[in-house]
């Protein structure tokens, strides 16, 4: 039997590169996995490194609706970035492009390989913004004020290009 699709949140983030220009890639490598369709694209955003190193990384959030379970829609974002090269050298160095599962409908996992939902989307600002950009019943006030003090800038940069 078909399983009926969930709605998913995806967090985008790149800062080696052509990082917009990845992002924008990237969105159109997730139109084509069976099983996904993109409902909503938040704009793209620029934020200094968080948790991280390196260059200034552009980030979106993106919308789904997926007939994936959620190993299913991992395993489907470890092979887009693994299709853009990505290395980890070493824990939170600089990235060509990272995929996290932020929510998956309402669903709570909690297993060494997933954890949903993303257990640090909430310290992020860099999520948070472009989340309640396309989602603001997701986000309260509360939790964007508590990431203020990171510097996130939205950019015109189109997240699809026409
Ligand atoms: P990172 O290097 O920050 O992208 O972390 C990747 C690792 O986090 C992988 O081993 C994933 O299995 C694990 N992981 C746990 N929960 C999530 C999630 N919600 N989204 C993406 N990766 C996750």
């Amino acid at each position: 039997m078909e399983r009926a699709p969930v709605t998913a949140y995806i967090g985008l983030g790149a800062n080696l590169g052509d990082p917009a220009r990845t992002l924008q890639l990237a969105i159109q490598a997730l139109q084509r996995v069976a099983g996904l369709s993109l409902l909503r694209t938040s704009s793209l955003y620029k934020s200094t490194p968080h948790q991280a190193e390196g260059p200034d990384f552009i980030n979106a959030v993106a919308c789904l609706s997926s007939s994936l379970d959620p190993i299913e829609l991992l395993s489907a974002l470890q092979a887009i970035e693994q299709a853009f090269g990505r290395e980890r050298p070493y824990p939170n160095s600089p990235r060509t492009l990272d995929l996290d599962l932020l929510l998956y409908g309402s669903a709570r996992i909690d297993s060494s390989r997933l954890q949903i939902p993303h257990p640090r989307m909430l310290e992020r600002a860099f999520v948070l913004a472009p989340l309640a950009q396309i989602a603001p019943e997701l986000v309260d006030a509360g939790q964007l004020q508590a990431v203020a003090g990171q510097k996130v800038t939205l950019l015109e940069t189109p997240a699809q290009p026409g």
